[in-house]
């Protein structure tokens, strides 16, 4: 009888590991950068075409290999990083298991450069399907240079279940953004068929945050901090009226390593409550640093879950480190929820009936204890008691009523009887208006959101919205996922009046919906590409939700005193609508508070 159990060879063996380590092109680009790090690089250089299926180039200015050191690299279990088990639990590098290499190597073309130290002369090494193709001395400069190129050229299963390029570049930048956030002191450049997406100097990790992610982060950050025994914890987190519907820039890193860890996401979700509505996510930047021993980092082949020993001590530890943070810089009594714009309804909830929204937000509370508390502005809906005046606001009101009754009396052209007939402006913010059952209580700022709002749809239906030719060209930062969504998008963009060109990752806005005023095109385009790269915003619901966007971007500024004929017309292009009692993000617009309740509060 013939024995069946054999060894594999190890091309195959590394093939089968392989797809272990290297899932897609960002395993690799992980893999490689990681090296270089290791390596002490100061700069790092990261080229990629097709979104890494073509290829994928790291270049770095580390301490090289020698030609020895060059060969073995490509050995599985080849590794300068671990020399006995009890290194394990001390690690200082990124990699430690020695597989990226022979993998990557097992199932690509890979092209070897590298220097060692200030040897004049370098190594070449070429392989493919793990196997050595050339050897030679090399010229270059001190450091290495690795490309990989047709990833998967070997296994056609995989590379056919790799997604669009779109999907993998994200993939890309997503490995690229977590380890440039883990080494603000090196310097990165990042480009993808030739265009420089990033070209990050070295910096402080503020500075890092702010060039990767917009300008606009600069003043979204809190700085956190807090060391003890068990833990020390810094970084950033973003103030709680900056929250995104989705879970966008959420980093967690221990010891300079990327993690994911859902029970300390809850921590911080923990510490923003009540600072923030349901389904939206706070950005954060949290580095904490544990003893190396109380860490496990092995437990997952790619690495971005850890086991902390202490996990529920440095639990209620970064939940008081945040909590701490926003109360010392003073965001809980500032936070203004009737004017944040991300205080939408949900998709599935637009779809039923309209309600009232169901966001409750308690006045009273702070989660501070700050005196001012009660300047805290009010969510309550008018038919409840936040109506009952106190007995200052009770003098305000009525400063301001006998003001501007006496303009309105003069000025209106509806009879006296006519129930609609007394329309009044009450601070700024609200128009009273006299009605047969009471009076009627509406907040013009939702009000002229719904009309603009339905003027929009009913343009954006017929004929492309008018775009205005800007004098000054708009520039505005992006994420690269960011670009690509809003070029996917393209037509429903240009039909809202937008013209744009490209400088690398910078939008150049030349053309702009006409009602749009300068001063509001920078925070509308924020919101706009934020709702593009929305992925659970289906293409059928994006008219509705861009339109929303930019009727809400159209009208930000405080409602000043307006001319009686303004407010007529308001308030008769309201009840044009055949959703006047809601603003298209939901908010109720309008409430009646009968005689008999009037009544009431004088008894
Ligand atoms: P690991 O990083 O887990 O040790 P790798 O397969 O990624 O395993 O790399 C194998 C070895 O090759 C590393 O331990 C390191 O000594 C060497 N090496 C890889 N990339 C570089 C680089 N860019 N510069 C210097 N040495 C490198
Ligand atoms: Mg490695």
């Amino acid at each position: 009888m013939t024995e069946v159990i054999h060894l594999l060879p190890d091309n195959i063996a590394n093939q089968i590991a392989a797809g272990e380590v290297i899932q897609r092109p960002a395993s690799v680009v992980k893999e490689l950068i990681e090296n270089a790090v290791d390596a002490g690089a100061s700069h790092i250089e990261l080229h990629i075409k097709d979104a890494g299926k073509t290829s994928i180039q790291v270049i770095d200015d580390g301490r090289g290999m020698t030609e020895g050191d060059a060969r073995m690299s490509f050995e599985r279990h080849a590794t300068s990083k671990l020399q006995s088990a009890d290194d394990l639990f001390k690690l200082s590098t990124k990699g430690f298991r020695g597989e990226a290499l022979a993998s990557i190597a097992a199932i690509a073309h890979v092209e070897l450069e590298t220097v060692f130290e200030s040897a004049a002369i370098g190594t070449q090494i070429k392989m493919a399907g793990s196997k050595l193709e050339a050897l030679e001395p090399v010229a270059r400069s001190k450091g290495t240079a690795i490309t990989v190129k047709n990833l998967f050229f070997n296994v056609p299963a995989r590379r056919n279940f790799l997604k669009s390029d779109q999907v993998e570049t994200k993939h890309i930048v997503e490995e690229f953004n977590r380890i440039a956030l883990t080494h603000p002191e090196i310097a990165f450049k990042f480009s993808h068929n030739g265009n420089v997406l990033q070209d990050l100097l070295s910096a402080k990790l503020r500075k890092r945050i702010v060039d990767l992610f917009g300008m606009n982060f600069n003043k979204k950050l809190v700085p956190i901090e807090e060391k003890t025994d068990i833990v020390t914890i810094k970084g950033f987190i973003g103030k709680p009226e900056f929250v995104r519907k989705k879970r966008g820039e959420q980093y967690f890193f221990v010891n300079n390593r990327f993690f994911k860890n859902s029970y300390l996401n809850h921590a911080v979700t923990q510490a923003f409550d009540n600072l923030i509505p349901p389904k939206t996510f706070p950005a954060y930047f949290i580095y904490f640093e544990v003893p190396p021993n109380s860490l496990d980092v092995n437990i997952h082949p790619t690495k971005t879950e850890v086991k902390f020993e202490d996990e529920r001590n440095i639990y209620s530890i970064l939940r008081s480190t945040i909590k701490l943070a926003l109360g010392k810089y003073n965001i809980a009594p500032s936070i203004d929820f009737e004017h944040e714009p991300q205080f939408d309804l949900p998709n599935e909830e637009r779809q039923k009936p309209v309600q009232p929204p169901s966001i409750q937000v308690d006045p009273d509370y702070n989660p501070f204890q700050k005196a001012s508390a009660s300047t805290a502005p009010s969510t309550t809906s008018p038919s409840s008691g936040a109506m009952k005046p106190n007995r200052e606001d009770w003098e305000n009101y009525y400063e301001i009523t006998e003001d501007q009754a006496f303009s309105e009396t003069s000025n209106t052209t509806v009879p006296e009887e006519d129930t609609g007939g007394k329309k009044l402006q009450v601070h700024n913010k609200f128009a009273l208006v006299q009605v047969k059952t009471g009076i009627m209580l509406i907040d013009l700022k939702r009000a002229k959101e719904r009309i603009l709002y339905d003027d929009l749809m009913e343009q954006f239906m017929l004929t492309p919205i008018a775009s205005q030719q800007l004098m000054f060209p708009f520039e505005h930062n992006m994420q690269y996922a960011e670009k690509l969504e809003w070029e996917n998008n393209k037509t429903s963009l240009k039909r809202l009046g937008f013209n744009w060109e490209w400088h690398e990752n910078t939008i150049v806005l030349s053309g702009a919906p006409s009602f749009l005023e300068d001063e509001d095109i920078a925070q509308c385009l924020d919101a706009i590409s934020e709702k593009v790269a929305h992925e659970e915003i289906d293409k059928g619901e994006l008219a509705h939700e861009l339109i929303r966007t930019l009727s809400e971007a159209a009208n930000t500024r405080k409602l000043h005193q307006l001319q009686p004929e303004e407010l007529n017309h308001i308030i008769d292009r309201l009840f044009q609508s055949e959703q006047h009692q809601f603003s298209p993000s939901g908010r109720r617009i309008m409430n009646t508070i009968a005689l008999e309740e009037l009544n009431n509060y004088l008894k």
